[in-house]
Protein backbone atom coordinates (compact mmCIF):
# COMPACT_ATOMS: atom_id res chain seq x y z
CA UNK A 1 0.00 0.00 0.00
CA UNK A 2 1.31 3.37 -0.93
CA UNK A 3 1.59 6.26 1.84
CA UNK A 4 -1.32 7.91 0.28
CA UNK A 5 -4.08 5.39 0.69
CA UNK A 6 -2.10 4.38 4.22
CA UNK A 7 -2.99 8.11 5.18
CA UNK A 8 -6.91 8.01 3.29
CA UNK A 9 -7.28 4.97 6.00
CA UNK A 10 -6.01 6.89 8.56
CA UNK A 11 -8.22 9.80 7.74
CA UNK A 12 -11.60 7.61 7.76
CA UNK A 13 -10.43 6.00 10.97
CA UNK A 14 -10.31 9.17 12.70
CA UNK A 15 -13.14 10.34 11.67
CA UNK A 16 -15.16 6.92 12.43
CA UNK A 17 -13.08 7.01 16.04
CA UNK A 18 -12.52 10.60 17.23
CA UNK A 19 -9.95 11.05 20.16
CA UNK A 20 -11.44 13.15 22.59
CA UNK A 21 -8.99 14.99 24.46
CA UNK A 22 -5.66 13.68 24.80
CA UNK A 23 -6.45 10.17 25.85
CA UNK A 24 -5.20 7.14 23.31
CA UNK A 25 -4.95 4.34 25.56
CA UNK A 26 -6.96 1.78 27.11
CA UNK A 27 -5.23 1.13 30.58
CA UNK A 28 -5.87 3.16 33.58
CA UNK A 29 -2.78 4.67 35.05
CA UNK A 30 -1.93 8.22 37.46
CA UNK A 31 1.83 8.16 36.45
CA UNK A 32 4.20 6.35 34.74
CA UNK A 33 5.37 3.73 37.33
CA UNK A 34 1.48 2.49 37.31
CA UNK A 35 1.27 2.69 33.03
CA UNK A 36 4.79 0.68 33.44
CA UNK A 37 3.81 -1.44 35.70
CA UNK A 38 -0.10 -2.11 34.26
CA UNK A 39 1.63 -2.11 30.95
CA UNK A 40 3.83 -5.05 31.70
CA UNK A 41 0.61 -6.73 33.11
CA UNK A 42 -1.71 -6.66 30.56
CA UNK A 43 0.44 -8.93 28.59
CA UNK A 44 -2.00 -11.81 27.29
CA UNK A 45 -5.06 -10.47 28.91
CA UNK A 46 -7.86 -7.72 28.33
CA UNK A 47 -7.35 -3.86 29.97
CA UNK A 48 -10.52 -4.70 31.33
CA UNK A 49 -9.22 -7.11 33.52
CA UNK A 50 -6.26 -5.16 34.30
CA UNK A 51 -7.80 -2.11 35.37
CA UNK A 52 -10.30 -4.15 37.67
CA UNK A 53 -7.07 -4.76 39.87
CA UNK A 54 -5.51 -1.40 39.63
CA UNK A 55 -6.97 0.06 43.08
CA UNK A 56 -6.12 -2.86 45.00
CA UNK A 57 -2.35 -2.79 43.54
CA UNK A 58 -1.15 0.61 43.96
CA UNK A 59 -3.43 1.41 47.21
CA UNK A 60 -1.02 -1.49 48.54
CA UNK A 61 2.02 -0.15 46.36
CA UNK A 62 2.05 3.49 45.22
CA UNK A 63 5.84 3.30 44.43
CA UNK A 64 8.13 1.80 43.01
CA UNK A 65 10.10 1.71 46.49
CA UNK A 66 6.94 0.08 48.15
CA UNK A 67 6.53 -2.55 45.61
CA UNK A 68 10.29 -3.42 45.48
CA UNK A 69 10.22 -4.17 48.93
CA UNK A 70 7.73 -6.94 48.23
CA UNK A 71 7.92 -10.63 47.49
CA UNK A 72 6.45 -11.61 43.99
CA UNK A 73 4.11 -14.26 46.67
CA UNK A 74 2.46 -11.52 48.56
CA UNK A 75 2.05 -9.85 45.10
CA UNK A 76 -0.18 -13.05 43.21
CA UNK A 77 -3.04 -12.79 45.36
CA UNK A 78 -3.55 -9.19 44.33
CA UNK A 79 -2.88 -10.13 40.19
CA UNK A 80 -4.32 -13.66 40.53
CA UNK A 81 -7.39 -12.51 38.28
CA UNK A 82 -5.34 -11.64 35.40
CA UNK A 83 -3.49 -15.24 34.94
CA UNK A 84 -0.09 -15.67 34.49
CA UNK A 85 0.14 -14.52 38.25
CA UNK A 86 3.60 -16.41 39.01
CA UNK A 87 5.40 -14.93 35.92
CA UNK A 88 3.87 -11.42 36.25
CA UNK A 89 4.30 -10.74 39.77
CA UNK A 90 8.36 -11.89 39.34
CA UNK A 91 8.26 -9.14 36.48
CA UNK A 92 6.49 -6.62 38.32
CA UNK A 93 8.57 -7.25 41.43
CA UNK A 94 11.85 -7.26 39.57
CA UNK A 95 10.90 -4.14 37.66
CA UNK A 96 10.05 -2.50 40.73
CA UNK A 97 13.26 -3.31 42.39
CA UNK A 98 15.46 -2.28 39.32
CA UNK A 99 13.77 1.28 39.19
CA UNK A 100 14.83 1.73 42.74
CA UNK A 101 18.24 0.14 42.05
CA UNK A 102 19.44 1.38 38.78
CA UNK A 103 17.05 4.53 37.75
CA UNK A 104 16.72 6.31 41.04
CA UNK A 105 13.36 5.32 41.21
CA UNK A 106 12.04 6.48 38.11
CA UNK A 107 10.79 4.93 35.00
CA UNK A 108 13.36 5.84 32.19
CA UNK A 109 12.30 7.65 29.09
CA UNK A 110 14.64 5.64 26.76
CA UNK A 111 13.83 2.67 24.60
CA UNK A 112 16.74 1.22 25.46
CA UNK A 113 16.51 1.40 29.09
CA UNK A 114 13.20 0.65 29.56
CA UNK A 115 14.22 -3.34 27.80
CA UNK A 116 16.66 -3.35 30.49
CA UNK A 117 13.61 -3.85 32.77
CA UNK A 118 12.21 -7.65 33.44
CA UNK A 119 9.33 -8.63 31.39
CA UNK A 120 9.59 -5.54 28.89
CA UNK A 121 9.98 -6.20 25.45
CA UNK A 122 9.61 -3.66 22.28
CA UNK A 123 5.65 -3.03 22.69
CA UNK A 124 5.26 -2.51 26.32
CA UNK A 125 8.44 -0.23 26.01
CA UNK A 126 6.46 1.99 23.00
CA UNK A 127 3.29 1.81 25.14
CA UNK A 128 5.24 3.18 28.13
CA UNK A 129 7.09 6.11 26.05
CA UNK A 130 4.06 6.78 24.41
CA UNK A 131 1.40 7.46 27.01
CA UNK A 132 3.37 8.16 29.92
CA UNK A 133 5.98 10.57 28.16
CA UNK A 134 4.42 11.42 24.78
CA UNK A 135 7.31 10.44 23.32
CA UNK A 136 6.87 8.15 19.95
CA UNK A 137 10.02 6.26 18.56
CA UNK A 138 7.85 3.71 17.09
CA UNK A 139 4.29 2.05 17.00
CA UNK A 140 3.50 -0.47 19.51
CA UNK A 141 2.21 -3.70 17.69
CA UNK A 142 -0.08 -5.94 19.68
CA UNK A 143 -2.46 -8.46 18.26
CA UNK A 144 -5.28 -6.33 16.92
CA UNK A 145 -2.95 -4.12 15.28
CA UNK A 146 -0.95 -6.77 13.86
CA UNK A 147 -4.25 -8.30 12.55
CA UNK A 148 -5.93 -5.22 11.08
CA UNK A 149 -2.25 -3.85 8.99
CA UNK A 150 -1.97 -7.45 7.65
CA UNK A 151 -5.67 -7.30 6.30
CA UNK A 152 -5.65 -3.34 5.42
CA UNK A 153 -2.77 -4.35 3.36
CA UNK A 154 -0.19 -2.41 5.91
CA UNK A 155 2.39 -4.95 5.49
CA UNK A 156 2.68 -8.48 4.43
CA UNK A 157 3.87 -9.42 7.64
CA UNK A 158 2.91 -11.37 10.77
CA UNK A 159 6.19 -10.24 12.79
CA UNK A 160 5.26 -7.52 14.73
CA UNK A 161 9.18 -6.14 14.34
CA UNK A 162 8.68 -6.22 10.60
CA UNK A 163 5.35 -4.80 11.21
CA UNK A 164 6.65 -1.91 12.84
CA UNK A 165 8.90 -0.68 10.66
CA UNK A 166 6.37 -1.15 7.70
CA UNK A 167 3.89 1.24 9.95
CA UNK A 168 6.44 3.73 10.51
CA UNK A 169 7.42 4.10 7.23
CA UNK A 170 3.91 4.34 6.07
CA UNK A 171 2.76 7.06 8.38
CA UNK A 172 4.28 10.37 9.30
CA UNK A 173 5.64 10.32 13.12
CA UNK A 174 3.70 13.01 14.49
CA UNK A 175 0.34 9.82 14.01
CA UNK A 176 2.18 7.31 15.05
CA UNK A 177 0.62 7.45 18.58
CA UNK A 178 -3.02 7.79 16.89
CA UNK A 179 -2.32 4.84 14.81
CA UNK A 180 -1.72 2.89 17.01
CA UNK A 181 -4.98 3.80 18.81
CA UNK A 182 -7.45 3.62 15.76
CA UNK A 183 -6.29 0.38 14.57
CA UNK A 184 -6.76 -1.29 18.21
CA UNK A 185 -10.29 0.69 18.30
CA UNK A 186 -10.79 -1.04 14.84
CA UNK A 187 -9.66 -4.38 15.63
CA UNK A 188 -12.08 -4.33 18.57
CA UNK A 189 -15.10 -2.96 16.83
CA UNK A 190 -15.37 -3.70 13.33
CA UNK A 191 -12.01 -5.91 12.36
CA UNK A 192 -12.58 -8.43 14.46
CA UNK A 193 -10.40 -11.62 14.61
CA UNK A 194 -13.68 -13.90 14.04
CA UNK A 195 -16.34 -12.63 11.77
CA UNK A 196 -14.76 -9.29 10.48
CA UNK A 197 -17.71 -6.88 9.99
CA UNK A 198 -16.77 -6.26 6.51
CA UNK A 199 -20.61 -4.13 5.77
CA UNK A 200 -19.94 -1.57 7.90
CA UNK A 201 -16.26 -0.78 7.74
CA UNK A 202 -15.49 2.02 6.79
CA UNK A 203 -11.87 1.36 5.03
CA UNK A 204 -13.71 -1.66 2.78
CA UNK A 205 -12.92 -0.57 -0.38
CA UNK A 206 -9.10 0.09 0.40
CA UNK A 207 -8.80 -3.45 2.30
CA UNK A 208 -6.71 -5.63 0.66
CA UNK A 209 -8.58 -8.70 2.61
CA UNK A 210 -11.64 -7.35 1.40
CA UNK A 211 -10.83 -6.58 -2.10
CA UNK A 212 -9.21 -10.91 -2.42
CA UNK A 213 -12.54 -11.97 -0.39
CA UNK A 214 -14.68 -9.60 -3.07
CA UNK A 215 -12.45 -11.19 -5.91
CA UNK A 216 -12.64 -15.22 -4.86
CA UNK A 217 -16.53 -14.57 -4.70
CA UNK A 218 -16.66 -13.11 -8.16
CA UNK A 219 -14.58 -15.96 -9.14
CA UNK A 220 -16.96 -18.80 -7.72
CA UNK A 221 -19.99 -17.36 -9.20
CA UNK A 222 -18.97 -17.29 -12.87
S1 LIG B 1 -12.92 -4.59 5.14
FE1 LIG B 1 -13.03 -6.24 6.62
S2 LIG B 1 -10.95 -7.05 6.77
FE2 LIG B 1 -10.82 -5.03 5.83
S3 LIG B 1 -10.45 -3.62 7.52
FE3 LIG B 1 -12.66 -3.69 7.18
S4 LIG B 1 -13.43 -5.26 8.57
FE4 LIG B 1 -11.20 -5.52 8.41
Amino acid sequence: MNRETACEVYSRLLEHYPIVGERRHFIEFANPYEALIQTILSAQTTDRAVNAIHDDLFSRYPTPEALARAEPDEVEPIIHSIGFHHAKARYIVGTARKLVADFGGEVPRTMEELQTLPGVGRKTANIVLSHAFDINVGIAVDTHVRRVSKRIGFTNSTNPDIIERDLVALFPQKVWRDINYLLIRHGRAVCTAQNPKHDVCVVADLCRYYRVLQDQTELSEK
